[in-house]
C-alpha cells in the first residue's frame, strides 16, 4: 500500500530543466515529448518529495471532513432556464447556463488515485451523486493529475449518457487517455484556441502547473484553464495552477469575467507547492487578474493534498480579502452540494478594473 502512496506522491513532484525546446517548435510552451510553463519555475524532483515528506514529518495539518448541504437532484435535473452552479467537490462544478449542463474535473471516486484501495481518501462525501446528474452536454477538464482526471468518474459518465454522450475538452495530448477509457467525443485544444459547443465559445487558456499519471510521464500532456462565453457573459475556470502573469494576459484577452472558479487549497509548504498550487492570497490576485465580478473558490474540502489545515483555506480567503478591502460577497467558498443561483450576478454590469 504504501508503494502506491509513494507513486501518488512522485506524480506531485514536478521539475522544469532549461530551454529544451526544438528550433522549430513555434510556441513557447511546447518542448520536445511534452509541455512546460510560460514563466520558468522552482524545480522540484523526487528528491523533494522525500524532503517534504520527511521535514513535515508529524506536523501536518488537520484533517477534517464537511457539512454537505442537501440539495434538489430532481429540480437540478429538470432545470433548463435558471443559472445556476451546484458544487459537487474539490474542482468539480455543475454549470448550468440555459438549459446547457456542464461538468467541471469530474471526481465522485472515493480515492485520488490510480488504484481505489490507496492513495488520497475523500474526507467529504459528494455533493451530488453521479447518477443523480442531469443530462451532461460537455465536460471541461484541465489537466491529467488524478484529482482532475479520474478514470471511474468518466467510465461512469460515459456509460450513463451512452445513448448522447457529452463532449470531452481536454488539453493537449489528453485526448488519448479518455480514448482508451472508451470516451467517444472528443475535442483536445492548445492554449489560446477556441472552439464552440452548445452556445459557448469554448476557449483553452493558459495554466501554471505540470502534469503526469506515473514516474515516467512528466509533463508529457498540457494543463490548462478553460474561458466559456455565451451571449457575452463570460466564465472563467482556472483549473490547478500557480500565480503567474498569465492572468493578466487571460483578462486581458478574454475578460473581464462573470464567474470565476479559482482554486485556494493544497499549498502548503510553500517552497514546495509555490510554483504550482496558489494560496488565497495569490487566488484573489487571480480574481482581480482577471476582472472577475464573482468567484468561488475551488481544490480544497474533500482531499488532503498538502500540509495546511483544511478549513485553512476559507479563512484565510476572508482574510486577504478582508486585507484588499474587497467585499466577501465577491469571492465565495460553498458546501460541497450547494446550489448558487447566478441571476443576479449575471444582470449586473460587467467589472472594468483597468488593471
Ligand atoms: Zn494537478
Ligand atoms: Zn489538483
Amino acid at each position: 500500500m504504501r508503494l502506491f502512496i509513494w507513486i501518488f506522491l512522485a506524480t506531485l513532484s514536478f521539475s522544469f530543466t532549461a530551454d529544451e525546446s526544438e528550433p522549430s517548435m513555434t510556441k513557447r510552451h511546447h518542448k520536445k515529448d511534452g509541455f512546460k510553463n510560460n514563466y520558468p519555475i522552482d524545480d522540484h524532483g523526487f528528491s523533494s518529495i522525500i524532503k517534504w515528506q520527511f521535514s513535515t514529518m508529524g506536523k501536518k495539518g488537520k484533517v477534517l471532513s464537511f457539512p454537505v448541504e442537501k440539495n434538489n437532484p430532481e429540480w437540478i435535473r429538470n432545470n433548463t432556464s435558471e443559472p445556476v452552479v451546484t458544487w459537487i467537490n474539490h474542482s468539480t462544478f455543475l454549470i448550468q447556463i440555459d438549459g446547457v449542463n456542464i461538468l467541471t474535473d469530474p471526481i465522485f471516486s472515493d480515492r485520488c488515485s490510480p488504484v481505489q484501495w490507496a492513495g488520497p481518501k475523500r474526507t467529504t462525501p459528494v455533493g451530488l451523486a453521479l447518477d443523480s446528474l442531469p443530462k451532461i452536454d460537455f465536460v471541461i477538464i484541465s489537466h491529467d493529475h488524478y484529482d482532475h482526471l479520474d478514470t471511474g468518474s468518466i467510465e461512469q459518465i460515459e456509460s450513463i449518457q451512452k445513448d448522447n454522450p457529452p463532449v470531452w475538452f481536454v488539453p493537449l495530448k489528453v485526448k488519448e487517455r479518455l480514448v482508451d477509457w472508451g470516451v467517444k467525443n472528443v475535442v483536445e485544444m492548445d492554449w489560446w484556441d477556441s472552439d464552440s459547443h452548445s452556445g459557448f465559445e469554448i476557449h483553452c487558456v493558459p495554466a501554471q502547473h505540470f502534469s503526469g499519471r506515473s514516474l515516467s510521464d512528466r509533463n508529457s500532456t498540457l494543463w490548462a484553464g478553460w474561458v466559456l462565453i455565451k451571449d457575452n457573459k463570460r466564465f472563467f475556470f482556472a483549473g490547478d495552477t500557480g500565480y503567474s502573469p498569465d492572468f493578466k494576459e487571460i483578462g486581458k484577452r478574454l475578460g473581464p469575467f462573470d464567474v470565476s472558479f479559482i482554486p485556494i487549497g493544497a499549498y502548503n509548504p510553500r517552497w514546495f507547492m509555490r510554483g504550482v498550487h496558489v494560496d488565497p492570497y495569490e487566488a484573489i490576485k487571480i480574481h482581480k487578474d482577471v476582472q472577475s465580478k464573482f468567484s468561488i473558490g475551488m481544490h480544497w474540502g474533500t482531499f488532503s493534498l498538502a500540509d495546511e489545515d483544511m478549513d485553512e483555506p476559507p479563512r484565510a480567503l476572508k482574510d486577504g480579502l478582508q486585507k484588499e478591502g474587497i467585499d466577501e460577497s465577491r469571492f465565495v467558498v460553498m458546501k460541497n452540494g450547494q446550489m448558487m443561483h447566478l441571476k443576479s450576478y449575471l444582470s449586473e454590469p460587467s467589472l472594468d478594473l483597468g488593471n
